[in-house]
């Protein structure tokens, strides 16, 4: 920061005198780097005819080059340039500075380009000292009010410019309250007032060693600085590193000096700050508050308690219409809703300050709306002025932001939404508890696939272990479900029923709530604010649309998750992962038979048994999706991610071999009884607890369970994800792919002879040459012909190829010979691309990494565009060589990012596909990405 400083104010001085003071007259509103927010606005206020008390700014080039002298002083020149604008000042308004009797006072206000609300300080009243305090008694005629000013000066400008502790000032402030006996600051009359400033002065000189400086120009030049100096003061600079403002977005403060207006001069008199439209609804009303006979900073600080400004219609009609007047202007000046300050001096308003209102998503997309068919802003504009990620908030039920608690525990944001229920550690009691109508949250140390029935059963998700790629996590996404994952302060113990955070047990039943857009933990329940999709959004959505060149698809794996994609308005599937349909209870059984089976035989007789289901999976998904594209996906996963743990297997194989020994105990008796011919005895009293049938149950099972386990340590790899999975698992085993290729292609057959308009694209993952694609093409081929015979018809249907193998992208313009389409795979891709595996990197150095700059953002979140993203524009470029009409997309987490998409569109991709919820957000940032296509860089 101190060297960007420097190099500033060097140029400065090369380039000869700099014109550091500006008057509001003749400022440039919008030059706000040089003149601030606040000075710029006041500047472009007042050119517009609005009634801005006069004043003027100096620059923020006088303050860095002020911050860089070594011996602070202000430039040279500065205050004859000041006392030449104190002049005109002086002659529009008719007073003098330092005048007995006729005082301007000015109020001396800091302002940067971005706003940094509270960080720097504001002096008023500057100006009165003993002579001019009378003159002001003179002419008001008002003796309470004129101390009253004097002593808030006296204070503010001890505070602020000489560095006094406000508790200084406070003691005295009791002290004479206390012998006026009264509680409130209003009930002070004159001469306790006089009492105030006169020891408030006493402060100022033991606090300083100096008496209090009466001469204005003076207390001007002191105020300067200390504006000045509150650039580098540790709010300050706190409050810019910690929401990254960079020298290019705001380089030191501007110093606003205005004549003072007062909203303290009786009843005729009031001060407010309002904005233009509700910024709690983006209702097209005046919102805001205001205070009869008070200050502004009266209603900042929260002294007294302000009116609703409606109010003011009642009880002060004239001025109500004038502040009407005001809001009109303001808005169609800026073409955009304003966050304003006001007084009301004796009747005459007068306008302070004003900026772009902040407001939340739902109120900024109904102004879009509503200020583009009013007229006032154009489409474009209304799209532009909405952040993508904004939309979040109206997407997912949300913690309700009033209720302020502390967290339990932390972990990774994993899915987003909020949900509240009783805790549970295993899925069979979040199924029971579900059942019985109770909101459980499933937690876990981590999820398999085992436990999906408790998924279903949840209201969300909780792990210890695991990061955003961990299972527990990608299927609470494709079930929309919120999960945080990797909560590594929470240990968990399904024996006891229990989890432990610290000193905290959390017993099955208790109840907890979970936040996976944040990732936070929180004991109890937290009231939870529900997502709407509202009209005004769907409108803004459909311009977005009209606007877009990307296309917007979504990650969708069941029927259902279709359904809700087309809700969010994706505009097909750009993935489905076949292998989420397998995780249905009563499917994973089969899915293992295959898993399990040691003959072609027996896996194709466990094959035959899942087409049926992929097939009625995969119609209802195009039937849902009609008629939009569907991409399926052939199974991905290592197949050893069907089958549970080996540990788990071990225990459970434990269990069942106590059972065997104990039956095994039991007959033993019975025969030792028989010597002792009590048998029959036995057998009255006791039936026996094992039948054959019984017995034999648990000699299935444990044979069972042996091969499971068996299988397990076979399919034991030390890699898994880069071991044997994707394609190379359907190339060893072609009767896999077979099967899902002909479920895919048969439901094709039916949609079309249903007369259902269907798009289905068949995708082959982890592919690294065309030859393993050329295999799978020879299946698809095959198995077409036979459909296309036995049933008489032409199928359509697209073939094409993953992208997420570094070598996959250098042999682009070979695999697009056999490929119809791509599409990238930037998890993988990602991952590939660093050679970091994403689990650990999250879990352990990435985020010290992003602390120490050495990667701005998380690749596996944002896409790495100077890597990742070079790779992809060479693939493009290189697959349409050999197929100019390739369609190209992009799946990975990466699709659904703003910045991401940018990139997307910037590389010709057709389309990016990201989950359900997330779809509205990519068809803002695709509109955006459009928009703002002719400036677009990255690095
Ligand atoms: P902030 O940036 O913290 O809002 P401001 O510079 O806006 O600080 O000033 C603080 C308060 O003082 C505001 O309520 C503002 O309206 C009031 N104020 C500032 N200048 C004047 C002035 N010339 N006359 C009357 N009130 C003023
Ligand atoms: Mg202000
Ligand atoms: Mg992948």
């Amino acid at each position: 920061m101190s060297t960007e400083i420097k190099d500033k104010a060097k140029a400065t001085t090369t380039m000869g005198p700099k014109k550091f003071v500006f008057s509001f007259k003749e400022g440039d509103g919008k030059n706000k780097h040089l003149l601030g927010g606040k000075g710029a606005n006041l500047c472009e206020m007042t050119q517009i005819g609005l009634n801005v008390p006069p004043g003027f700014v100096i620059s923020t080039e006088a303050c860095l080059s002020y911050l860089d002298h070594p011996g602070k002083d202000l430039p040279s020149g500065l205050m004859a340039e000041v006392k030449r604008q104190i002049a005109e000042v002086e002659k529009a308004t008719g007073k003098r500075f330092g005048d007995p009797d006729n005082p301007l006072l000015v109020s001396v206000r800091s302002g940067s380009a971005m706003s940094m609300p509270g960080m720097m300080d504001t002096i008023l009243n500057l100006g009165l000292n003993k002579k001019t305090l009378k003159g002001l008694i003179g002419q008001t005629q008002n003796e309470r009010f004129s101390f009253d000013a004097y002593r808030r000066f006296i204070q503010l400008f001890g505070k602020v410019a000489l560095g006094v502790p406000d508790e200084k000032f406070d003691e005295e402030f009791e002290i004479v309250k206390k012998a006026a006996g009264v509680k409130e600051d209003v009930a002070l009359n004159a001469s306790d007032l006089e009492d105030v400033s006169h020891r408030f002065l006493k402060v100022v000189e033991e606090n300083t060693g100096q008496p209090f400086p009466d001469d204005e120009y003076e207390q001007l030049e002191i105020a300067i600085k200390a504006v000045f100096n509150s650039w580098m003061g540790k709010r300050a600079v706190d409050y810019r590193r910690e929401f990254r403002i960079t020298p290019s977005m705001a380089n030191g403060t501007a110093v606003n000096v205005q004549t003072m207006v007062f909203g303290n001069m009786g009843n005729d008199s009031a001060t407010g700050v309002g904005f233009t439209r509700d910024p709690g609804t983006g209702e097209n009303v005046m919102f805001g508050e205001y205070l009869v006979n008070a200050q502004g900073e009266d209603v900042v600080a929260g002294i007294r308690t302000p009116k609703p400004v409606a109010e003011m219609a009642r009880e002060m009609p004239q001025m109500y219409a004038q502040l009407e007047g005001l809001r009109q202007k303001l808005e169609q000046h800026y073409r955009e809703v304003q966050d304003f300050e006001y007084t009301i001096e004796k009747q005459t308003l007068y306008c302070l300050q004003t900026r772009n209102g902040k407001m939340n998503t739902t109120a900024m997309v109904r102004t879009s709306i509503e200020m583009a068919n009013a007229g006032l802003i154009n489409k474009d504009e209304a799209l532009l002025r909405i952040k993508p990620e904004m939309l979040d908030q109206l997407l997912y039920p949300r913690l309700d932001p009033k209720h302020k608690v502390e967290p339990l525990a932390q972990g990774l944001p994993a899915s987003p939404g909020a949900a509240s229920g009783h805790c549970v550690f295993d899925a069979d009691r979040a199924e029971q508890l579900g059942r019985s109508g109770q909101k459980v949250i499933l937690v876990r140390e981590e999820t398999k696939p085992e436990d999906i029935h408790g998924f279903f059963a949840s209201q969300g998700i909780l792990t210890s272990r695991g990061g955003k790629t961990s299972h527990a996590a990608v299927v609470a996404r494709g079930m929309g479900k919120p999960c945080v994952a990797g909560a590594e302060g929470i240990s968990v113990d399904v024996k006891l029923r229990q989890a432990v955070i610290g000193e905290k047990v959390l017993r099955e039943g208790d109840y907890i709530t979970i936040d996976g857009g944040t990732g936070m933990v929180y004991e109890g329940e937290v009231p939870t604010v529900e997502p709407e999709f509202s009209n005004d959004l769907k409108t803004l959505l459909s311009w977005a649309d009209k606007v877009a060149r990307l296309k917007v698809f979504a990650n969708a794996d069941t029927p259902d998750a279709a359904r809700r994609a087309v809700e969010f308005g994706a505009m097909g599937i750009g993935l489905c992962r076949t292998e989420r349909m397998f995780n249905d209870v009563d499917r994973l059984p089969i899915v293992i038979d295959m898993i399990l089976a040691d003959s072609l035989e027996d896996r194709q007789a466990a094959l035959d048994r899942l087409e049926p289901i992929q097939r009625q999976d995969f119609k209802e998904v195009f039937k849902a999706m009609s008629p939009r594209p569907v991409t399926v996906r052939l199974l991905d996963p290592p197949i050893h991610e069907f089958l549970p743990n080996e540990d788990v297997v071990v225990a459970e194989l434990t269990h069942l071999n106590h059972l065997k020994t104990t039956i095994d105990g039991v007959n033993n008796l019975y025969s030792s009884l028989r010597l002792i011919a009590a048998e029959q005895e036995l057998k009255e009293k006791y039936p026996s607890p094992f039948t054959m049938g019984g017995a034999d149950l648990v000699r299935q099972a444990i044979t069972k369970k042996e091969r499971m386990l068996k299988k397990i340590k076979e399919l034991h790899e030390v890699n898994p994800m880069l071991g044997h999975r994707g394609v190379r698992l359907g190339l060893t085993y072609p009767e896999i792919y077979k099967m899902q290729i002909q479920a895919i292609l048969e439901a094709t057959a039916e949609c079309q002879q249903e007369g259902i308009e269907i798009y289905p694209e068949i995708m082959v993952p982890q592919v690294c040459t065309a030859v393993e694609l050329e295999h799978v093409k020879s299946y698809v081929d095959e198995i077409r012909e036979r459909i296309e015979k036995e049933r008489n018809i032409k199928l359509k249907f697209k073939f094409g190829s993953m992208i997420e193998v570094v070598r996959a992208c250098m042999k682009a313009e070979k695999l697009a010979k056999v490929a119809e389409f791509f599409s990238f795979g930037t998890n993988d891709l990602t991952q590939a691309t660093f050679s970091f595996s994403r689990e650990d990197a999250e879990n352990k150095f990435l985020p010290f990494y992003q602390q120490m700059n050495i990667l701005l953002d998380n690749p596996f979140e944002v896409l790495d565009v100077g890597g990742v993203g070079k790779l992809m524009e060479i693939t493009v470029q290189w697959g349409r060589r050999s197929r100019p009409d390739l369609k190209i997309g992009i799946c990975g987490e990466q699709g659904g990012q703003p910045d991401s998409i940018k990139f997307c569109h910037h590389i010709g991709l057709d389309y990016v596909s990201c989950s359900g919820p997330r779809v509205p957000i990519a068809r803002l940032a695709a509109a955006h990405a459009k928009l703002g296509e002719a400036t677009y860089t990255y690095s």
